[in-house]
C-alpha cells in the first residue's frame, strides 16, 4: 500500500530556513560529518564569556565497558544562558518587543511582558533569591501555575547559576514531596491558588503539606515564596464588576485563607517591592547543571534527568528555530505546561533564545468552551500552533464547528508532540486547523534528548500522516533487532542513537548508575530510546510505541500504535489504547480499550465492527480478543496513556505500581469494574 505523501506548501517553503530536502541533506550531511562546524557557526550568535575551544568541543563514551557513560559539549566555554535569552535580544533592539501575551483561565484576564520587562522582573527576583542564600549550583523547586511569574522564576536561577527543579502544579503532595526530598532545594516558590478551567487548586495548601511531609523525610525547605495569583484575580473581576458570574467569581478572601508559616513563607510581591533591578549575570561552565526535570511517569518510578548549560542553549535554540521555522515577526504558540520538558524547551528556553513572540495559555481547551484553542489563535494571529495528540483527539470529537467558526489562516506550522499521532487525528489536524495549508511537525523527542530528534521541518519534508519521518541535526538514529545487529533499510526495530547531539541528558540526578542502566545497558555503544521505530520504503521512521508495548501475537510481531490507528480509524471512536494479555495458545492476544465520541453508545455491534476493520485491515492473527469500553483512559499528568496500568486491568491484577503520576486515579477503578464479564 502506498502512503498519502503531503508536499509542504509553496507559501510554506518560499521563506523557509530549509527549503528543499536538497538542502536538508547538505546541512544534515555537515551536522554528522562536520558536527564542530555546523554547531561553531551556531554557537557565534550567542555570547560566550569564555570562548569556545574547539579541541574541546565534544567528547563522550557511550560504552560502558569502556568506563563510565559521560557526555561534554563546549568544555571550557563559559556563558549565561539567562544572558543570552535577554541582555542579548535587548542589545540587538528587541527591548520592547513582546517576549509573551499571557491568556489566563479566564478569557478576560490577560496581559504581555516586553523583553525589557521581563529581564528587570528577572533580575529583581534573582536579587530575591539571592537574599534567602541561593547560590550557584544550589536547588530551587517550582510548583507553579502557568503565569508570567514562572519564566521570571526560571530565567533568575538560570541568571545566578541555580539549579531549577519545576514540579508541574497538578502532582500530588506526596509527589512534589518525594522531588523535594530527592532535589534537595532550598527554596520552593509556588501561588496561593490557581483555577484550572472551573476546578479551583489550592498550590500553597499542597505545598504546605508537601514540606511537611519532605521535613519527615529529613530534609527541610527553608524559604517559600508565594506568588498572589487568586487573590490578584478577584481584585481584578471585583474592579470589573459586582456581579462577575463566571469561575472565579465567588472565590473572593483566598488572602487569608492561605494558610502560612511566618518562619518560613514570604509574599511574591512584599519580596520584589524594594528589589535591586539589576543583577549582574554570573558565568558559568557549559557544562554546569541547567536544571533537572522528571520523565512523565508513563513506563514506571520518573527519572530526574538532568540538563547543563552550553549544549541545551545551543540544542533548544536551534530546533525551535528550523522546526517551527519561527520568524521574528512570527507569534508562536505551544500549549505545553511549563512543568514539562516541552514547556522547558519550547515555551521558554528554545522561544527566548530566539528572541520570539509567544503565547502563554494558563487554562484547558475546554474552558470556558472547546473552541477556547481556535479563539486563542485568531485572537493573537497565531503563527506556529504545537499542542499534543491527546488533546487534538479531545478536541476532534466536538466536531468540525468549533475550529470552523474561527479565522485561522495566520497558521503555517503545526507540531505535534507526546504521543505518536494516529493518521485520523493528524489529517483532522491538517484538514481543520491548517485548511491544508500547514506543514505539520511531528515531533518526536523525550525529556532525555532536550530537544526534538526525529521530526519533520515545516519548508522541505514531505509528510507521511503519523511518520516524524527523519532526524534533526547531529542525530544519527539506528535500528536494532533484539540482538543488537542493525537494521538496514526497511524494517522494524529498537530506536537508538549512536552519537550525542548537544541537547542530550547529561546523567540522572544523584543517581548516575541508573543513566547508565536505564540507556545504555541494553546495547553498549548506542543510547537506547526505549521506543521502538520502523524504517519504510522511502526511508521515513515511523515510532511505533514503548518497546514494553510490543505485541507478539501467534509469533506475530505488532505495535500498538498501529492497531490503535486502526481503531481509531472508526468514525465513532475517538480513542483506543491496545496492551497484550498472555494466551496459552497464542502466547499474547490483544485486549482494547476504547473510548467513543461524545454521545455515541459503546455497543456490541460497535466492538464487532472494530475486531472486523482490525481483522481485514491487518490481518486475522491481530483479531482483538476483548474490546472493553472505556469512558476515560489512565493518563500520565501530561496527558499520555499509561498501558502498563491497562496491561494490569487487562489480567485483573490489582497490584498497578506507581501511580504518582496519574491524572485521574479513579479511571482505573472505573475500568476494573467495566471489565466485560467473558474477559
Ligand atoms: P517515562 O520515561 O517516565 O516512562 P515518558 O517517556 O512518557 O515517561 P517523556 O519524556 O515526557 O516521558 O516522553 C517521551 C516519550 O513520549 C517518548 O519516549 C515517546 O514514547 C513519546 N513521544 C513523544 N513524542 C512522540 C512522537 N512525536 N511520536 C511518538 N511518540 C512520542
Ligand atoms: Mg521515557
Amino acid at each position: 500500500m502506498k502512503d498519502d505523501v503531503y508536499e509542504p506548501k509553496p507559501h510554506v517553503s518560499e521563506n523557509a530556513y530549509v527549503r528543499s530536502m536538497i538542502e536538508y541533506r547538505k546541512l544534515y550531511r555537515k551536522s554528522i560529518e562536520n558536527p564542530v562546524d555546523f554547531w561553531s557557526d551556531i554557537a557565534k550568535q550567542f555570547h560566550w564569556e569564555t570562548p569556545i575551544d574547539r579541541q574541546k568541543f565534544w567528547s563522550y563514551n557511550f560504552d560502558t565497558s569502556k568506563g563510565p557513560v559521560y557526555v561534554k559539549w563546549l568544555e571550557g566555554a563559559t556563558t549565561n544562558i539567562c544572558y543570552n535569552l535577554l541582555d542579548r535580544n535587548i542589545r540587538l533592539g528587541l527591548g520592547d518587543k513582546i517576549a509573551f501575551y499571557w491568556e489566563g483561565n479566564d478569557p478576560e484576564d490577560y496581559s504581555r511582558l516586553t523583553y525589557k520587562k521581563l529581564r528587570e522582573e528577572v533580575c529583581k527576583f534573582a536579587n530575591v533569591l539571592k537574599s534567602k542564600g541561593v547560590e550557584k549550583g544550589d536547588r530551587v523547586a517550582i510548583y507553579m501555575p502557568m503565569v508570567l511569574e514562572i519564566v521570571v522564576v526560571i530565567l533568575a536561577c538560570s541568571r545566578i547559576g541555580a539549579v531549577h527543579s519545576i514540579v508541574f502544579a497538578g502532582f500530588s503532595a506526596d509527589a512534589l514531596a518525594d522531588r523535594l526530598v530527592d532535589s534537595q532545594c532550598k527554596v520552593l516558590i509556588t501561588a496561593d491558588s490557581v483555577y484550572r478551567g472551573e476546578k479551583l487548586l489550592h498550590l500553597k495548601a499542597i505545598c504546605d503539606t508537601a514540606m511537611d511531609k519532605a521535613k519527615e523525610q529529613g530534609h527541610e525547605v527553608k524559604h517559600c515564596i508565594v506568588v498572589r495569583h487568586l487573590q490578584r484575580l478577584n481584585a481584578f473581576f471585583e474592579s470589573k464588576t459586582q456581579n462577575h458570574n463566571g469561575c472565579n467569581g465567588d472565590a473572593k478572601n483566598h488572602y487569608d485563607e492561605t494558610p502560612w508559616n511566618d518562619d518560613r513563607d514570604s509574599w511574591w510581591h512584599d519580596e520584589m517591592e524594594d528589589a535591586d533591578p539589576s543583577c549582574y549575570p554570573v558565568w558559568v561552565s557549559a557544562e554546569d547543571p541547567l536544571f533537572m526535570l522528571y520523565t512523565s511517569g508513563s513506563t514506571g518510578k520518573p527519572k530526574g534527568v538532568l540538563h547543563t548549560v552550553g549544549g541545551y542553549l545551543l540544542y533548544a535554540a536551534t530546533t525551535f528555530k528550523y522546526v517551527f521555522d519561527y520568524k521574528p515577526d512570527d507569534v508562536y504558540w505551544c500549549t505545553a505546561d511549563v512543568g514539562w520538558i516541552t514547556g522547558h524547551s519550547y515555551v521558554i528556553y528554545g522561544p527566548l533564545a530566539n528572541g520570539a513572540t509567544s503565547v502563554m495559555f494558563e487554562g484547558t481547551p475546554f474552558y470556558p468552551n472547546v473552541d477556547r484553542f481556535w479563539a486563542i489563535i485568531n485572537k493573537y494571529k497565531v503563527n506556529q500552533f504545537y499542542t499534543a495528540p491527546t488533546a487534538i483527539r479531545a478536541l476532534m470529537k466536538y466536531g468540525d464547528e468549533h475550529p470552523q467558526k474561527y479565522d485561522l489562516s495566520s497558521l503555517r506550522v503545526l507540531g505535534s508532540v507526546g504521543e505518536p499521532i494516529n493518521p485520523e487525528a493528524w489529517l483532522w489536524y491538517y484538514k481543520l486547523i491548517g485548511n491544508e495549508q500547514c506543514s505539520i511537525a511531528d515531533t518526536f523527542w523525550q525529556t532525555e534528548t532536550g530537544g526534538h530528534v526525529i521530526t519533520p521541518l515545516p519548508g522541505c519534508t514531505p509528510m507521511k500522516p503519523g511518520s516524524a519521518t527523519f532526524p534533526f541535526f547531529g542525530v544519527q538514529p539506528e535500528l536494532l533487532d533484539e540482538n543488537g545487529e542493525k537494521i538496514i533499510g526497511e524494517g522494524e526495530g529498537y530506536l537508538v542513537f549512536n552519537r550525542p547531539w548537544p541537547g542530550i541528558m547529561r546523567t540522572v540526578y544523584g543517581d548516575h548508575k541508573r543513566f547508565e542502566e536505564t540507556y545504555f545497558s541494553r546495547f553498549p555503544g548506542y543510547y537506547c530510546t526505549g521506543d521502538g521505530a520502523r524504517r519504510d520504503a522511502d526511508g521515513y521512521l515511523w515510532i511505533t510505541g514503548r518497546i514494553d508495548d510490543k505485541l507478539n501475537v501467534s509469533g506475530h510481531l505488532m505495535s500498538t500504535a498501529e492497531v490503535e490507528s486502526c481503531l481509531t480509524e472508526h468514525p465513532s471512536v475517538t480513542e483506543a489504547a491496545v496492551v497484550s494479555r498472555p494466551h496459552p495458545v497464542k502466547g499474547e492476544c490483544l485486549y482494547c480499550f476504547v473510548t467513543p465520541n461524545d454521545g455515541i453508545e459503546f455497543t456490541n455491534k460497535l466492538a464487532s465492527e472494530l475486531s472486523k476493520s482490525v481483522r481485514e485491515k491487518i490481518g486475522p492473527f491481530a483479531m482483538p480478543d476483548v474490546i472493553q469500553y472505556a469512558p476515560g483512559l489512565p493518563k500520565t499528568r501530561s496527558g499520555k496513556i499509561m498501558r502498563r496500568i491497562l496491561r494490569k486491568i487487562a489480567i485483573n491484577d490489582r497490584n498497578v505500581g506507581d501511580t504518582s503520576t496519574l491524572a485521574d486515579e479513579s479511571i482505573v477503578e472505573i475500568l476494573f469494574k467495566n471489565r466485560p464479564e467473558n474477559a
